[in-house]
């Protein structure tokens, strides 16, 4: 089974694609992180994204395409796929089903988090990850159990991202109405999304998500 998980900033893709990593044996392919990855190793893709996702702008569609389409034929493909922040454009969308079609293979589910859009800037200027084993944080809303103290890995280091500041996101939740919301047409004919209220806490979103794929026919 594989799913596209659809939200602004700071609505809980990440967190949530975490869970179905650990709780359902999926892969998670986030192109943020490809993209981060990228501008840390400064490879020439990451070179060029660096200054585009500083402001908060998209991407080029054919950069992030490449990236998820190695990634198609790398990883294990036993529990599906979790796309998280891909696609993000229609063109996109479109590209995706072309590299799904030709391993057949399908998008199954489309799952929306709805948010306040109040509360993102929250969200994501308390977001933190630890250096080591990547767990997603939240200063208010996810602590660490002990300060200080990762704790899946119990490492000591946490990283907060650069472009998680108020302007940048506002710029990327601009992206995200203009050119993000309107792949949601792009699916409808298929009556595959299904709409979940990520204003709840965690686990109370990660239940209603394991609600609609179990309901899977
Ligand atoms: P996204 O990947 O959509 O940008 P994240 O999963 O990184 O969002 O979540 C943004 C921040 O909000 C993180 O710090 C996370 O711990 C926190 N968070 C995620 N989901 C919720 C929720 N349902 N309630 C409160 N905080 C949340
Ligand atoms: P968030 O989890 O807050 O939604 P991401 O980590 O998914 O943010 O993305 C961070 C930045 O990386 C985006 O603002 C954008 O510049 C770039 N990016 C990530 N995924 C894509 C994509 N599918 N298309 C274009 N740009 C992308
Ligand atoms: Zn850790």
């Amino acid at each position: 089974m594989n799913i596209i998980l659809v939200g602004p900033p700071g609505a809980g893709k990440g967190t949530q694609a975490q869970r179905l990593v650990d709780n359902r044996g999926m892969v998670q392919l986030s192109t943020g992180d490809m993209l981060r990855a990228a501008v840390k190793c400064g490879s020439r893709v990451g070179v060029q994204a660096q200054t585009v996702m500083e402001r908060g702008e998209l991407v080029s569609d054919d950069i992030v395409a490449a990236l998820i389409g190695e990634r198609l034929d790398n990883d294990q493909l036993s529990g599906g796929f979790v796309f998280d922040g891909f696609p993000r454009t229609q063109a996109q969308a479109c590209a995706l089903d072309v590299l799904l079609h030709s391993r057949d293979r399908k998008v199954d589910h489309v799952i929306v988090l709805d948010v306040d859009e109040d509360i993102l800037v929250d969200r994501v200027a308390g977001r933190f990850t630890c250096t080591q084993c990547k767990a997603g944080y939240h200063d208010n809303f996810k602590p660490t159990t002990t300060p200080g103290v990762c704790d899946q890995c119990k490492g000591p280091t946490f990283s907060r991202r650069s472009d998680d500041n108020e302007e940048t996101v506002r710029n990327r939740l601009s992206e995200y109405r203009s050119k993000t919301a309107p792949i949601l047409a792009y699916y409808a004919p298929e009556r595959i999304v299904e709409h979940v209220d990520g204003m709840i806490d965690i686990d109370a979103v990660s239940n209603r998500i394991a609600a609609i794929l179990d309901h899977d026919p």
